[in-house]
């Protein structure tokens, strides 16, 4: 069979499961719809001091591991029992990952998003499709050609997943915290495949945490024109700390106190590049890498924020 003639039959299986997907889960989940209205009604003035102290005393706590997978990205947020995975490192680290959620406790992912279809995020999401129940999964609709996306189209199809496509502006429930879909705001980014990531802003109480996979300038750009609010806490910064993400005015606009950087220690790219930790630094953002601290670990309260590292950076 001729390389072309497979691809094709990979995208047309890749849109069969998409429209399933679309079909079988609806684009908001009736929680997100909750949480719009509470808002809405917070901004007019109308929950009472008692009700936030409720809300305050139920708050679950939320924490976000920034997985050490070398050049590569691993996110898990847990919060309440509830659990969302992030990109799945590269090949080799599906069962590091998979004995790291087991340890965890967790048996289930309520959502992974599949940012794009780059080996060195989707890499062991094959394995972490035979390992977890998995309730939503989001992924951009690109198909690529590597046998490292073959293998996880094949995994999605023999656990009869179905793939949900990310909207910008749609918000989930996860536990006490929700997260929105940030991009892609395009609808075709062409062979850009970094450009195609799903980026969410993840909300928990007063905290707030941007990622948006590798998405470069130009699709950072479409994020700070769609209207979202992206201002945050936490960015973790697009394509491991390249100098082609984290541009002037999507770094101005996530207005950012801390930043996040997944990569490798000596890795083959020099990420992160000079140029950004430059601009982190005159911006005053404190600096949590992978490659130097290991997994970072953040935990919030709903109001603070702490990590299991201090920020830091080596020249
Ligand atoms: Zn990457």
């Amino acid at each position: 069979m001729g390389k072309g003639k497979c691809s094709s039959i990979l995208a047309g299986v890749f849109s069969v499961i998409f429209i399933l997907g679309s079909l079988v889960l609806p684009n908001v989940l009736p929680g997100a719809k909750a949480a719009t209205g509470q808002a809405a009604k917070e901004q007019a003035g109308a929950v009472s001091a008692d009700s936030v102290e409720e809300a305050g005393r139920n708050m679950q706590e939320m924490e976000v591991h920034f997985l050490d997978v070398g050049q590569a990205d691993c996110i898990l947020v847990s919060c309440g029992g509830h659990s969302m995975l992030v990109d799945a490192g590269n090949n080799q680290d599906g069962e590091m990952i998979t004995a790291y959620l087991k340890e965890q406790g967790i048996t289930e992912l309520d959502y992974v998003i599949a940012t794009h279809p780059h080996a060195d995020h989707i890499g062991g999401l094959d394995t972490v499709i035979e390992n977890f129940g998995i309730k939503t999964l989001f992924m951009p609709q690109k198909v690529h050609t590597t046998a490292t996306f073959e293998d996880v189209i094949a995994a999605i199809e023999n656990h009869d997943l179905s793939i949900t496509a990310p909207k910008p502006g749609d918000t989930y429930p996860l536990g006490s915290s929700s997260f929105t879909i940030l991009s892609p705001v395009k609808e075709d980014y062409g062979e850009e495949l970094n450009n195609w990531s799903v980026g969410i802003k993840l909300v928990h109480g007063s905290n707030s945490i941007v990622m948006c996979g590798d998405a470069e300038e130009e699709a950072e750009e479409d994020i700070c024109l769609s209207g979202l609010d992206i201002s945050a806490d936490v960015l973790k910064l697009g394509h491991h700390g390249s100098r082609t993400s984290t541009g002037e005015l999507f770094l101005k606009t996530v207005d950012p106190k801390y930043a996040i950087i997944s990569c490798g220690r000596g890795n083959d790219y020099g990420h992160p590049h000079k140029e950004t930790l430059k601009k982190l630094s005159e911006a005053g953002i404190f600096v949590f890498r992978t490659d130097e601290q290991g997994t970072i670990i953040l935990e919030s309260d709903g109001k603070s924020l702490q990590f299991n590292a201090e920020p830091g950076t080596r020249e």
